[in-house]
C-alpha cells in the first residue's frame, strides 16, 4: 500500500483553539479545522487546557488502542492529524501554537529560538486573557514561547509539571494552560517506541490526561473548557531497538489528537 498521510494538518489547530473561544486566529495561522469548529461552536467555551505528550504517534494509538481507553472516554472527538517537517519537537510545537508552516515561524531544525511569529499566546494576551505554559527543563515548550507577558512554570520532571498543572487547575486563574510531558519521547528514543519503558511512559501520559479531565470537571464548574490531548509528532523504530523521528514518513508525520468540551 502507498504511504498514507493524514489529510488534516497540524497548522489548523491554532486557529481552531482561538475559534473555540471566539478570538481571531494568529496572523499566519492556517484555517480552522471543520470538526473542531463543529465541536466547539456555540458552546460558550472560555477555557482551554492543552496536554502535550511528546511523540505519541497515530500508529501507537492504532496498535495499542486499549491503552487509550481513558483518553477516548474523556474525549468527544479523535482527530488524526499530519504534523510538519522536519517532524521534531520545536518545529512541531511552534506550528501547533502559531498555526504557521515552519518556513514562516522560522524553526526548521532541532533548535529552540524564541518564536517571534504571532501565536495563540499572543492572541490571548492582547485580548486580556491569561495563558501559561507548564514545562520541564530546557525542553522546547520551555523555550520557544518565552519573552511574552505571561507565566511560565518550568520544573524538573513530568510528574512535577503535572502536579503544578493540577495546582493551577485548582487555583482557577488561567484561561489557557499548556502542559508539556516529554517522558514518552525520552524513553522511546532509548528503548524504541514499543519498548517496555516507553509503553510505561505512555500509560503515565494517558493517566495524566484522565487526571486533568477529572480535575477540570471538579474545579472549573463555572467555565466551559476545551480539553486537548495533543502530541507534536510521531516516532519509528530504528536499528538497535532504539526510536527516532524527524522524517517524512507516516510513522513520524501522522499523530492523533483528542478533544473534549467539559
Ligand atoms: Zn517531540
Amino acid at each position: 500500500m502507498q504511504d498514507v498521510f493524514c489529510p488534516i494538518k497540524l497548522t489548523g489547530v491554532a486557529a481552531s483553539l482561538c475559534d473555540a473561544v471566539n478570538l481571531e486566529k494568529p496572523e499566519n495561522a492556517g484555517e480552522k479545522i471543520e470538526v473542531l469548529h463543529k465541536l466547539t461552536d456555540g458552546k460558550g467555551i472560555d477555557r482551554i487546557f492543552m496536554y502535550n505528550p511528546d511523540a505519541v504517534a497515530l500508529w501507537i494509538f492504532e496498535k495499542y488502542t486499549d491503552l487509550f481507553t481513558p483518553v477516548m472516554l474523556d474525549s468527544d472527538i479523535t482527530l488524526p492529524l499530519q504534523t510538519v517537517m522536519p517532524s521534531v519537537t520545536p518545529v512541531c510545537f511552534a506550528t501547533m501554537y502559531t498555526g504557521a508552516e515552519p518556513e514562516i515561524h522560522g524553526i526548521q531544525s532541532y533548535t529552540k529560538p524564541v518564536v517571534k511569529t504571532d501565536s495563540i499566546f499572543d492572541v490571548f494576551i492582547r485580548n486580556g486573557k491569561k495563558p501559561c505554559i507548564v514545562s520541564t527543563g530546557n525542553d522546547s515548550m520551555s523555550k520557544i514561547f518565552l519573552e511574552r507577558d505571561m507565566d511560565y512554570f518550568i520544573v524538573e520532571t513530568p510528574d512535577e509539571a503535572n502536579e503544578k498543572a493540577l495546582e493551577l487547575i485548582e487555583k482557577d486563574e488561567y484561561d489557557l494552560i499548556c502542559v508539556y510531558n516529554g517522558n514518552y519521547d525520552g524513553r522511546m528514543h532509548r528503548v524504541g517506541p514499543e519498548g517496555e519503558e516507553a509503553i510505561e511512559a505512555l500509560k503515565h501520559n494517558i493517566k495524566a490526561y484522565e487526571t486533568f479531565a477529572n480535575a477540570i470537571k471538579e474545579n472549573w464548574t463555572a467555565h466551559k473548557t476545551l480539553l486537548g490531548f495533543a502530541p507534536d509528532h510521531g516516532c519509528h523504530e530504528i536499528d538497535g531497538g532504539a526510536g527516532s523521528h524527524g522524517l517524512m514518513m507516516p510513522e513520524d508525520m501522522n499523530i492523533v489528537h483528542f478533544y473534549s468540551v467539559i
